[in-house]
Parts: structure tokens; sequence; C-alpha cells
């Protein structure tokens, strides 16, 4: 049911069927209204379906209007002197707009490249300068960010002032004839976006992802949901769009099925409970973060989640405790994990519509049309199943390279084409792919390997613990020592004595915390990563 092994040449396959990349012509905006198109052929009514709604200013765009507005888009972009290759950045939460700017930008045959809001000044005018950014897109709070870039700015719904100030408005852009989009043949190969990792372990690079990375993923994830017989769904997407996970493999992945997409313009608890309710969300992909939040809340009994069928969990690793605690809170919806890169489009393995708790705690099976090995970390040898190795992944999902980084893109992506993840990990007899840790977050204790993401799930577990992260601390004899930062569950007492009780009794000494310190939150990313290096930062501060 899961990957299947070939031991002669040590690579894992997927067991489903194999994707069919369309024509060579076909680039992500002719793909996607090729799709919705067909379907409104087939069903009168699609004309008018909403492809993606704002869950709370309720504006809307149908799949018509999001095509006329795409190519509308497009001409308007042409006649400023956007073309072929130029790269143009989105600065801006999510929004209906999003996918407007994507499409027009990518079909045109320039990239677009997206940036966390929360990023200074300092940051985005670094990316800038590193993608050779010559158009930005904004929106009118995140101006101040980009204003003094010398890079010509359009704001998202700015205002008639504000407008004539920077001399270009979205709003002209979009009343161009949509008829005078340029139609210039796009090879699938070219590049269609630029986006940059999450940067958790180091510095972000620039993630080269054409076309048909883009189609491949999205057909990749179709395949499964076909297999699982979904259909009907009505998506909702809080994850930020400009991060891979909410790019491509929700919001464009989702589009080009014809598959209705909420969203929000930012995370917030209640009000997404509210969208689930108010729009009849079937589907939530999301990170651990919100699944803890979820397993630990209070008073979801408030909300009607009866049409939640389903969670996914990916971006991060999610132990199965969290996953068993959030099962009981919703009994109804099926709970799943998926595991991927910004370096594979954001997919890799993924497991939808399961149930059975024996499939708790794994990060999925292989999805379509990619190959996988584990490899040992010193012979470099492929391993059978049950081994631990570095993830390698290969498949038409995979990225171009680095952008600028012949050195990091050949450290990353070898000669056969086989992407090294730094994930450890390892692949059962059933073919599920279980996350041990970044290789680089391992902790090295005497010699022993400690892997932060176990004994944070194992904290997790603790009801009167309500989050945890784990990270290395500096020692001299041990050479580095677990340290845990833990958030107590609000009106519970505990002291670090529980703390390095409850774990001590449950693991290998050699696992053992060696330092608890109580904090009032876990700082994450937007993309829901555990910021180690803001909490490794801290006692190095005081060294
Ligand atoms: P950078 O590469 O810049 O340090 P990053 O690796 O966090 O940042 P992303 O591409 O957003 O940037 O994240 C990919 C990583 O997220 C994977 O390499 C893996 O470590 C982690 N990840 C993704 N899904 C899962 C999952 N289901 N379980 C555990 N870890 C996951
Ligand atoms: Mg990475």
């Amino acid at each position: 049911e899961g990957s299947v092994y070939d031991a002669s040449d040590g690579v894992y396959r997927s067991h489903r069927p194999q994707i069919q990349v369309p024509p060579p012509h076909m680039d992500i905006a002719s793909f996607l209204f090729h799709n919705t198109t067909q379907q409104q052929q087939q069903s009168p009514c699609f004309a008018n379906k909403i492809a993606v709604v704002d869950a709370i200013t309720g504006q809307s765009l149908t799949f018509s209007e999001l095509k006329r507005n795409a190519n509308s888009l497009a001409a308007g972009l042409a006649q400023l002197g956007v073309s072929r290759g130029h790269v143009v950045l989105i600065l801006s939460p999510n929004s209906i707009h999003f996918p407007v700017i994507l499409l027009a930008v990518a079909s045109i045959g320039a990239i677009l490249t997206t940036v966390n809001p929360l990023y200074t000044s300092r940051e985005i005018a670094k990316q800038i300068k590193d993608s050779a950014t010559r158009l930005i897109f904004t929106v009118p709070p995140l101006l101040n960010k980009v204003q003094n870039t010398g890079i010509p700015v359009v704001l998202i719904e700015g205002s008639i002032l504000e407008n004539i100030i920077l001399g270009i408005s979205y709003s002209d852009l979009l009343s161009a004839d949509p008829s005078k989009a340029p139609r210039l043949q796009i090879r699938q190969t070219d590049t269609a976006c630029l986006l940059y990792s999450s940067g958790t372990t180091g510095l972000s690079k620039g993630v080269v992802l054409s076309h048909r990375n883009f189609i491949a993923a999205a057909l990749q994830l179709s395949v499964d949901a076909d297999l699982q017989g979904i259909k009907d769904e009505v998506v909702l997407l809080k994850l930020p769009m400009f991060h891979v996970y909410g790019l491509a493999a929700v919001l464009y992945a989702h589009l080009q099925k014809g598959v209705t997409v909420v969203t929000m313009p930012k995370f917030e608890f209640e009000p997404m409970l509210e969208a689930i309710q108010k729009y009849r969300v079937t589907y939530l992909p999301t990170v651990p973060p919100v699944c803890i939040a979820i397993a630990k809340h209070q008073g979801l009994e408030k909300y009607d989640l009866s049409s939640l069928q389903e969670i996914l969990s990916g971006a991060a690793p999610l132990g199965k405790e969290i996953m068993e605690a959030l099962s009981l809170k919703l009994p109804n919806a099926k709970l799943s994990q998926g595991y991927g890169l910004t370096e594979s489009t954001g997919v890799g393995f993924i497991l939808r519509g399961q149930q059975d708790t024996q499939y708790f705690g794994a990060a999925g099976s292989l999805i379509s049309s990619l190959e996988a090995k584990i490899v040992d970390i010193e012979s470099g040898k492929p391993l059978p199943p049950t081994k631990q190795g570095e993830i390698w992944l290969r498949g038409p999902n995979i990225m171009q390279g680095y952008f600028n980084n012949k050195e990091a893109t050949a450290s990353t992506l070898d000669d056969e084409g086989w992407l090294h993840t730094g994930d450890l990990g390892y692949i059962n007899a059933k073919g599920l792919l279980f996350i041990v840790d970044r290789l680089k977050e391992l902790i090295k204790y005497k010699g022993f390997q400690v892997a932060p993401a176990e004994l944070e799930a194992l904290l997790l577990s603790n009801p009167f613990i309500l989050d945890a992260a784990v990270v290395p601390f500096p020692d001299e004899k041990a050479g580095q020592i677990p340290h845990a930062f833990v958030v107590k569950s609000p009106g519970k007492q505990l002291s670090e004595n529980d703390v390095f009780r409850f774990v001590a009794d449950q693991v290998a000494p050699f696992k053992k915390l060696r330092k608890v310190t109580f904090v009032t939150s876990i700082p994450k990313s937007p993309a829901g990563k555990i910021l180690r290096r803001q909490l490794i930062e801290k006692p190095l501060a005081k060294l």
C-alpha cells in the first residue's frame, strides 16, 4: 500500500499510478485555465463557481473572473515593460489577488518571488537584490517596507492618492484589455517562481521552480486525492501563500482542479474555526502548531465543524501523541501528514484519508511519480526498509537548483538528479515514511544523537504542557546537552523537576533532558516551524 522498495537499485518507488505531465507548451496559467474551462463545458454552473474567497472580507473571484483578471493583469504588466525572465516580487498577506498576480506574472514568462510580510526592510532589500527584482506588488500597510528600494511599486487596493504618488495602480493594470495579453510560447522548463526556503537552518536560499515543477506537484497531489475518491472539496488556506506549501500544494494544486479555496489574510485561531463553519470547509491543510492548538483547545463545541472531513499536517514534525489527542477532539475528521520541501515544490510523501491510529506519526507514503532513497550517512549506501538514513528524492517536482548559488546547488542536487534533503528518517515495512529530524538539528550528546522532535512530541503529550521546544546547549563534558523550553498549560503547576522526571521515565538515559527553562511562548514561523535559532541564541548570548 505504501512506497515499494527495489533491492536491486536501493530505490523506493511510489505505488500510485504515474502522472501525465501535459504537453510542453502548457504553462501554469494555461494549464489551470484549460482544466477549469473543461469543467465549465461539462457543468454549466461551473463558470460561476467561486475560485477564491476571502473568509474575512467576503471578497471573491469566480473561475471566469480569475481568468479575466489574470489576462488583464498580464496585458497591463506587458504594457509596463515586464517581460520574460523578469522577476516580480509580492509582499502581501493572503488575498484573492495573490493567485491573479501569480498567474499573470507566470503567463508572460516573468518570475514571481514571494516574501514573508514579517520580514524587515533590510531582509526584503536583501531578497530584492539577490533576485534582481524589477517590480513589487504590495499592500498599503506594508508599503513602508519597500518604499525606499528604488523599485517601482504597485499597491494592491491602494487609495487614489497613493496610486498617484506611486504612478501605477493595480486597478489600472487590471482594466487593460484581457485579449491584449501577450501570447508567448513559454517552455514548461522555464522558471515560474523563485521561492526562498524558510531559513530555518541558515540563510534562506532562492529555490528555482519551473512551470513543470508546479504542474507536476499539483498532479501528484491530485492522483492521491482521486485515489481517495475525494470530491466537492472546499479547502481553507490559512497557511501563508508566500510559502511553497500554501502557494503550490494548496492554492495552485486546488485551483487547477476547480476546487474553491477559502483564504484568510492572516492566521487567527477563532476566525479559522468561524471560517470552517461559515464556508462548510471540508479540508484543512495546516501545520503542527495549529494541530497542537486544536488538540489542547477547550471550547471547540461552540463551532459547527461537522463539514470538516480532513486535516493535513505538514512542514514540521508532528508526533503520534498529538495526532491521537486531535482525533479525540475531532472524531469525524480524518488526520493525515505530508512531507515536502521548498526544493520539492512542497510535496514528497503524503497519506490522505487514513483514520487508523497505526498511521499516526507517519509522514505518509511516496507521492505519485516520485522516487526516494534512504541513504546511510557514513557509507552513502541506500538502505532497505526500517533502516534510518538521509532522505533523497527524485522526480518531476524537484527544483531546478538554487538561484545564483552553484555551490549550494552542487551539494544538494547530485548528477543523477537526487535531492539530498538533509532530513533523517526511515521507511517502515509498509512503505510509510517516519521523519526522525533534520540532520542539522540533532543534538550530539557524548557521541549519541538525540532528536529534538522526539523529545518535543513527548513533552507535548503531557497535559500540563502547552507547548515545547528542545535545542542543544553547549556543555564542556558532553559536547551538547538537550535543553527544553516549556510553556505550561494555563492554571497548571509544574516544576523543572517534574519535567525532567516525565521525560527521564520514558527515554533512554542519553536522551534525558539536562536543562529546562519555562517560557510564555515558543517562537515559530508563519509556516509553523520552531525558530530554534532564536532559542539557541538566547543562552549563548548569556555566556
Ligand atoms: P531552510 O532550508 O532555509 O533552512 P526549511 O528547510 O525550514 O528552511 P522549507 O523548505 O520550508 O524550509 O521546509 C522543508 C523542511 O521542513 C524539510 O526539510 C523538513 O525538515 C521539514 N518538514 C516538512 N514536512 C515535515 C513533516 N511532515 N515532518 C517533519 N518535518 C517536516
Ligand atoms: Mg530546507
